[in-house]
């Protein structure tokens, strides 16, 4: 087990298998273009598979498969069943937006994949259409009745912002509760592509909590794992939440997370300006010993606390103009994987 310089080990890592996706999420993918990664970059499964391995030597051994769309990947379940044959891998989840979950669910179950993850903002169609800019919504909730049943405990990601579908916190907990499945609201977060981001349209965790109370009555809160980023509530009526605060009360102090792109740029920070390329050396034919070195050290030297120094700033705007975001596709954050 290795920590960085305030203690915080590698435990987490989140593994974007591909930058594409069928979707254009105003907060994630809002502009008309975007530059993508070179085909040629992205790793194969048997270079992810040896990367995963040399993370799992250092302590990691949780890993959530994300994009861009990770179902787009080609023979996802192939990737699954190799990571879900490492035994040091202890949690092996996907983080989806459900447009192809319906015909993949099952195969990814056979494959040994252990949970999964739906992001679901809004369940009105036209609101649906105009926030992702596509009509998928009925094949989402397709996928969310597909998987829900082979998948207990599914979560429900939803991004909440302010005059967009901050109507729907009571009708998404409801959704949820009548799948069986746990939702967790998002704040709105400045990161990479969302370039039309602003502080009045975030809704806080506070804010949150004070309208499902007005609804729900007294809400608890449940004593849980300092690492994980959702702090979770019991509803009056048993329901439990999740709220991720990743905006105003930010949880740098005990992330235990880094990211790796579908290209392999290691990201120890969501915010991080810079990544370490292991695709380089891996390709160049570097030995574990050589590989696992680069990684003990980056980690060793890690002081990001990325959210809480955008929380500490004084005024905040969207974090990249969008002219660097396009000299570096690697800033965004469906190339990071969210
Ligand atoms: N495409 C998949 C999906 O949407 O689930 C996986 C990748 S996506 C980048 C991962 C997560 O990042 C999603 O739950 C998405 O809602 C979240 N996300 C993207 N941009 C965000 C932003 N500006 N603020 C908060 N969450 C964001
Ligand atoms: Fe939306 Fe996920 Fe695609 Fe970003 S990567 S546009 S959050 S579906
Ligand atoms: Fe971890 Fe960086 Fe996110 Fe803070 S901002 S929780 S250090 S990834």
């Amino acid at each position: 087990m290795i920590v960085d310089q305030y203690a915080r080990p590698l435990r987490n890592l989140r593994l974007s298998v591909t930058d594409r996706c069928n979707l254009r999420c105003s907060y994630c993918m809002p502009e008309q273009d975007y530059v993508w990664l070179p085909k040629d970059d992205i790793l194969h499964f048997e270079e992810i598979e040896r990367v995963v391995g040399l993370f799992t030597s250092l302590g990691v051994d949780k890993v959530r498969l994300t994009g861009g769309e990770p179902l787009l990947r080609r023979d996802l379940p192939a990737l699954v069943s190799r990571l879900a044959a490492m035994s040091a891998i202890r949690d092996l989840a996907l983080t989806t937006n459900g447009v192809l979950l319906e015909s993949q669910a099952k195969a990814l179950l056979d494959a040994g994949l252990h949970r999964i993850t739906v992001s679901l903002d809004t369940l009105r169609r036209d609101r649906f259409q105009a926030l992702t800019r596509s009509d998928e919504l009925l094949r989402v909730l397709g996928g969310i009745s597909a998987a829900a049943p082979l998948f207990p405990g599914l979560k429900i990601d939803s991004v909440i912002i302010r005059g967009v579908n901050d109507d729907e916190l009571l009708d998404l907990v409801a959704f949820a509760r009548g799948h069986e499945a746990e939702v967790r609201f998002i704040e709105y977060m400045d990161v990479g592509g969302a370039t039309a981001w602003s502080m009045d349209q975030v809704v806080s965790r506070d804010e949150m909590l004070a309208r499902l109370s007005a609804h729900h009555g007294t809400i608890e809160a449940i004593a849980e794992d300092a690492s994980a980023p959702a702090r979770r509530y019991r509803l009056p009526d048993g329901t439990i939440i999740g709220i991720i605060a990743s905006t105003t009360a930010p949880f740098c102090e005990d992330c235990d997370r880094s990211r790796l792109t579908a290209d392999g740029t290691w990201y120890s920070c969501l915010y991080g300006a810079r990544g370490v390329d292991v695709r380089g050396p891996l390709r160049a034919g570097a030995t574990s010993e050589m590989l696992e070195t680069l990684l003990r050290t980056t980690w060793e030297a890690r002081r990001d606390r990325g959210a809480e120094e955008r929380l500490a700033a004084d005024r905040r705007t969207p974090l990249i103009p969008i002219d660097t975001l396009r000299r570096d596709p690697h800033l965004e954050m469906h190339t990071r994987g969210g």
